[in-house]
């Protein structure tokens, strides 16, 4: 006798574990600059180089290569950097940022030699 009634599959339909596209393409897109303090892009672990294609997540001001952060964000809803929730609804107020916080040493390390 075979049944055919299948009790695992009984499960309700969640949300995808992603961030919804419309908050995805929210977000801007820029170009980065050569002359701006290069951090690196937490989703490949590489310096930013002139030109690449980032995306900057407005909610906490953190920027990424565009395809790393939106590879990222189909499986997560959060900054791969802060944690911040990217789903929640965006501030309704912009907060100050403090300018200490800010301090990025960029050093220029001048060594002649052929190589
Ligand atoms: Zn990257
Ligand atoms: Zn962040």
């Amino acid at each position: 006798m075979q049944s055919s009634a299948s009790p695992i599959n009984a499960q309700a339909p969640r949300k995808p574990p992603g961030l919804d596209p419309a908050i995805l393409a929210s977000f801007p897109t820029l170009r980065f600059k050569a002359s701006a303090a290069a951090p690196e892009c937490a989703g490949c672990l590489s310096d930013f180089a002139a030109g690449d294609a980032l995306r900057l997540l407005t909610v906490c001001r953190h920027a990424f290569h565009t395809p790393c952060i939106d590879s990222w964000l189909r499986a997560h809803t959060t900054c791969p950097v802060c944690r911040s929730d990217l789903d929640a609804a965006p501030a309704p107020a912009p907060r100050h940022e403090d300018p200490a916080a800010v301090a990025v040493d960029v050093e220029c390390d001048r060594r002649g030699g052929a190589g």
